[in-house]
């Protein structure tokens, strides 16, 4: 099982608080299409024998791309891989990309999940993170796109500065009354470099409160428990059946294939990435070379990355699947790292499993590092 993910590295205005790779100039966009679908080509061997399950347009922005524009790197996909029949095939989506006519255009192609960017129901936090979309466009196109699609989930940011708990708790009721099978939700982080980090430094917005934010966190995993979703990962809930497989198979340690500029791959023992510069991605794939840096990693590197990728999930660590992909040696040690977790409440053991208890949730990342082993291969 293997999982094609295909980065469309554009946006039309930069969110405050974003470091992923885009660039809001669309010039290259028909020289980006064409070398996605090189590079699809030029990748084909690495899944020699493997089938493909999933296929994720992520970004950016990739509903800036029209319909036809993804149904050629779909058809690429098609024409150089062994994909199964229906796919899960998820487009990342902004709302403001989303107009009546055409939702019901894309529920004419493969695509059949569509990931929503809804971030707030509220203007000014639409504002202050420098969306592209405003509160109407949100509503409206949730509306319609639940008329044609089974398969939708929406992300939602809390912690935002100025956000009180009940915006928040009205965010949630407003996702909620949609009927949509999963939620994606982050607590808003201030990454370096941002225009948000520098707002904050000068004081022109408040910075985030971790207090503030891990009560939004709480309210939402018992509202959504509530409302029968599973919280199956730190920032994931999804209705039974509903789990995005494509996540799933990367938190499970599955392989992947990273396409287009910053896009990374794993095949089972190697983490690549693609370079982040639209141009020289571009070049370099018209030379007929791939854009990417390889690292192999020890024994110990997947390791720590089994440990942080099984807390944040409900499928949790097993220790008998440390000792045999590790040794008895890292068994032992992540048991006596964990005690003290174990002994504040903050992790628990069930059967083989370890797991983090709701207290820890918000913490699970410096769970995790308390668990990790220096790479000393
Ligand atoms: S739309 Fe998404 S990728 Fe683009 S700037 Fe905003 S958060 Fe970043």
């Amino acid at each position: 099982m293997s999982g094609i993910y295909i980065h469309i590295p554009f946006c039309k205005q930069a969110c405050h608080y974003c470091d992923f790779h885009f660039s809001t100039s669309l010039k290259k966009k028909n020289e980006m299409i064409e070398a996605i679908i090189i590079e699809l080509q030029l990748r084909k061997q690495e899944y020699t024998g493997q089938t493909v399950e999933t296929i994720y347009f992520g970004g950016g922005t990739p509903s800036l791309l029209s319909n036809e524009e993804l149904q050629l790197i779909l058809g690429a996909v098609d024409t150089h891989y062994d994909v199964i029949v229906d796919p899960e095939i998820t487009l990342e989506a902004n709302p403001d990309d989303l107009s009546v006519t055409r939702i019901k255009a894309l529920a004419q192609t493969p695509i059949n999940r569509l990931s929503i960017g809804i971030q707030s129901f509220f203007d000014e936090d639409l504002k202050l993170m420098n969306r592209a979309h405003n509160s109407e466009e949100a509503r409206k196109c949730l509306k319609e796109a639940t008329k044609h699609f089974e398969n939708i989930t929406v992300d939602l940011i809390y912690g935002i500065p100025g956000m009180s708990k009940e915006r928040w708790i009205q965010n949630i009721e407003e996702a909620l009354s949609y009927n949509i099978s999963h939620i994606s939700s982050y607590a808003l982080t201030v990454e370096p470099k941002t225009a948000l980090a520098s707002f904050i430094q000068k004081g022109i917005v408040d910075n985030v409160n971790d207090d503030e934010a891990q009560e939004h966190f709480h309210l939402l995993i018992d509202r959504l428990d509530e409302a029968g979703f599973i919280h199956y990962e730190i920032s994931n809930f999804g209705k039974e059946g509903f789990f995005s497989k494509n996540n799933t198979a990367y938190w499970q340690g599955k392989s992947y294939l990273g396409i287009g500029p910053s896009a990374h791959s794993f095949d089972g023992h190697n983490r690549g990435w693609n370079i982040r510069n639209n141009t020289r991605y571009i070049k370099t794939i018209n030379d007929g070379m791939l854009p990417m840096e390889i690292e192999h990693l020890s024994v110990t590197d997947k390791y720590n990355e089994y440990i942080m990728t099984g807390l944040r999930t409900i499928w949790g660590v097993s220790l008998n699947k440390v000792e045999k992909d590790f040794g008895k040696s890292y068994k032992d040690y992540v048991l006596l790292q964990a005690q003290p977790l174990i002994n504040e409440h903050l992790l628990y053991i069930d059967d083989d499993k370890l797991l983090v208890t709701k207290k820890g949730k918000f913490l699970s990342d410096g769970i995790a590092s308390d668990l990790f082993k220096l790479n000393l291969e």
